[in-house]
């Protein structure tokens, strides 16, 4: 767990302790740990330690491939995506992609509430299914897609899977919420 300088990380990943470093851009505390909130490479200056988002390296997303982003917005019948790296190539992307899903793209079967499934933070994996120019469809409807980390609408600690599908757990708390998850999800 010990980072260094220049070290490549995901979402979620530990990169230190809060009793050793101060929180920098693009990362956040949890429970006295400090963890990327982006893909990115770790920078550390005297006490504060920071990502720098990557940038460079471009890649051009494909049909079929797997990725990795987070929600930004759900309106109306679509979540909105930031696609941020693409797991076939194992390589980040040049620039954040935008996607979205349409609620019928989300899992086998009826889903009412958009928000049933995600919300605004989450990270998902999803595939790309269409690109029209700046626009690309992603679906969730694999057991391996779907939500792979989710904070807590009210509290924003990371939740934890349940015995019943697609329902998290927040501690803290004491609530359940509802999402599409991955079997891939972080515990
Ligand atoms: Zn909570």
């Amino acid at each position: 767990m010990n980072m260094e300088q220049g070290d490549f990380v995901m979402p979620g990943d530990v990169i230190g302790v809060s009793e050793q470093f101060l929180p920098g851009n693009w990362t956040y505390e949890d429970e006295g740990h400090i963890k990327a909130a982006v893909i990115g490479n770790v920078s550390i200056n005297q006490r504060k330690i920071a990502i720098v988002p990557k940038t460079t390296t471009p890649l051009l997303l494909k049909v079929g491939d797997t990725i990795v982003g987070q929600i930004t917005d759900i309106k109306g019948q679509r979540a909105m995506v930031d696609i941020q790296a693409s797991i076939d190539s194992g390589r980040e992307l040049a620039l954040p992609y935008s996607g979205a899903i349409h609620i019928s793209q989300v899992k086998n079967g009826y889903l009412e509430l958009l928000t049933d499934a995600f919300r605004i933070g989450d990270i998902i994996e999803g595939k790309v299914m269409k690109i029209m120019g700046d626009n690309i469809d992603i679906n969730t409807e694999d057991p391996e897609h779907g939500v792979l980390k989710a904070m807590c609408s009210r509290c924003r600690k990371f939740m934890v899977p349940t015995e019943e599908d697609n329902v998290l757990y927040c501690e803290p708390c004491n609530r359940k919420e509802k999402r599409k998850i991955s079997l891939n999800y972080d515990n």
